[in-house]
């Protein structure tokens, strides 16, 4: 099935545009323009790149609540985290401006060999797809490191955030970039399948579910390309019995609940010492109902609608089969009489293991508590799941929290605090939650071909 392109804003339910789809001659055109650029980049030096990356965090700033803007009209999350989220994407160009030509220098290699060391050099064209939680970061996170190496990409964004793209393409053009530096095109599945396929492309960047990994994936594997995967979680937030609570709940409402919950690494399985249990819960209850769903542009909205009607009834239907499965309501699950995609903040207890909810991802605004009794049940809780991205451990102490936490299987661990993504620190998962890293030194060499000189 091919969706189209559309803006539909999830407060009002408006069509505000639909898009064309991409025609054979344009992915050629992409392509050919790629390639070309790729090869003259192949020759020039890395810094030369940096003041029009530079450039794009400046126009992201200059023009940041504009762009925000773009965002709340296609998936509806509150402007203020729109605004973050440009600033964000600013960080990164300035960051991958400043540190590319240092991160990526030739390393040496102590060999009996003879003078012997690595260089790391573009590729080809980069094919992404990217999701609609976050419209512009996710582009960014590839874009940046990408444009710095000298792989120019092409994007396929997912079909409700068509207006970000087009206006984050802009951003990249006016500052001056290079044509095929960053071309959006409106693919569907086969054209993105097409697209790995050709030898023209070298790599493939995915950010989604499990389900959109897995047969891009395929698609890179049956075409030898390299590929990066960044899918879902369902990320622990572990409290161990000697956490601070007030502590605890600064943080808690928020790593569900930003982004109407639409987070891959928001904590959607708080996993609780049973002394703290019945206070975690009676405190997560009065912060989820003093949120107040509305206009995500009227500043003192704090509950977002959710990204489209698709999104929500998914959603609702995995709570309705939860609740079938035993699971017990303590809060929420009750509709919002407003007109756009809102869904209730929701606490969700009683979970065992054969409820779906064990092992889903809830990917909206729902909580799910545990009650543990000891550490290694907090650990084995966490571990027991076919995801892997990131997850939150509060204790009273550093070094009590950095032990249990490096024993959770997963990508990122934050101790006694939110969970933040910045440009030098790496992104991404194990198991089902994908692999490669982006952002960080890491995101930088997941498509340069470390090529080998051996001088004698
Ligand atoms: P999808 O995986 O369906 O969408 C992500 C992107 O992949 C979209 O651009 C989508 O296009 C595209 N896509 C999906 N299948 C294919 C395919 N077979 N070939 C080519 N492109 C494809 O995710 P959802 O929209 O369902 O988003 C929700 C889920 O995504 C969440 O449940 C969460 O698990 C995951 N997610 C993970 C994130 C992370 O950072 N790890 C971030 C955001 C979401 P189109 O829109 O046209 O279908």
């Amino acid at each position: 099935i091919t969706m189209a392109y559309q803006t539909i804003n999830p407060y009002t339910n408006e069509v505000l545009k639909t898009y064309p789809n991409a025609t054979s001659t344009d992915i050629e055109s992409a392509l050919v323009t790629g390639h070309d650029l790729y090869k003259k980049w192949r020759n020039e030096p890395v810094n030369s790149r940096s003041t029009i990356l530079h450039k794009i965090a400046d126009l992201l700033r200059d023009n940041e609540d504009e762009l925000a803007k773009i965002i709340v009209e296609d998936m509806g999350k509150l402007f203020k985290e729109a605004v973050g989220e440009v600033e964000l994407c600013a960080l990164i160009a300035d960051y991958f401006a400043d540190n590319s030509e240092e991160l990526l220098k030739p390393t040496k290699i102590k060999s009996g060999a003879g003078d012997a060391w690595v260089e790391k050099h573009s590729t080809g064209v980069i094919m992404m797809v990217e999701p609609w939680n976050f419209p512009y970061y996710q582009i960014m996170r590839v874009f940046a490191p990408n444009f710095m190496v000298g792989n120019p990409m092409i994007l396929k964004h997912a079909s409700n955030t068509p207006g970000s793209a087009v206006s984050f393409e802009k951003i990249v053009n006016e500052a001056g970039a290079p044509d095929g530096s960053l071309k959006n095109l409106f693919l569907s599945y086969d054209q993105v399948s097409d697209i790995i396929a050709d030898p023209r492309v070298q790599g493939v960047a995915l950010t989604g579910s499990e389900r959109g990994g897995k047969s891009v994936a395929a698609a890179a594997g049956q075409n030898l390309k390299k590929n990066t995967m960044e899918l879902g979680g369902t990320d622990a937030f572990i409290v161990l019995d000697d956490a601070d609570i007030d502590e605890v709940m600064k943080v808690a409402k928020n790593a569900r609940i930003y982004n109407a919950g639409q987070v891959c690494t928001s904590s959607k399985r708080f996993i609780v010492a049973d002394n703290l249990y019945d206070e975690f819960v009676k405190r997560l209850t009065e912060q989820f109902s003093t949120l107040k769903p509305g206009d995500p542009m009227d500043p003192n909205t704090t509950l977002a609608p959710m990204s489209s009607a698709r999104a929500k009834e998914k959603l609702q239907k995995q709570v309705n089969a939860a609740i079938k499965a035993g699971a017990k309501v303590e809060f929420g699950n009750k509709e919002i009489d407003l007109p756009g995609q809102f869904f209730p903040a929701t606490i969700l207890t009683n979970i065992d293991k054969n409820n779906p909810a064990y092992s889903e991802e809830m990917f909206g605004p729902v909580a799910h508590v545990y009650k543990v009794h000891n550490d290694q049940e907090a650990i084995d809780l966490a571990n027991d799941s076919n995801y892997g991205l990131g997850g939150i451990t509060f204790s009273g102490s550093k070094d009590h929290g950095v032990k249990v936490a490096s024993q959770i299987e997963t990508g990122m661990e934050f101790v006694n605090t939110f969970m933040f993504t910045l440009p030098e620190l790496p992104f991404g998962g194990v198991k089902n939650s994908g692999y490669g890293r982006e952002m960080s030194n890491l995101g930088l060499e997941a498509f340069v071909n470390e090529q080998l000189i051996v001088a004698v």
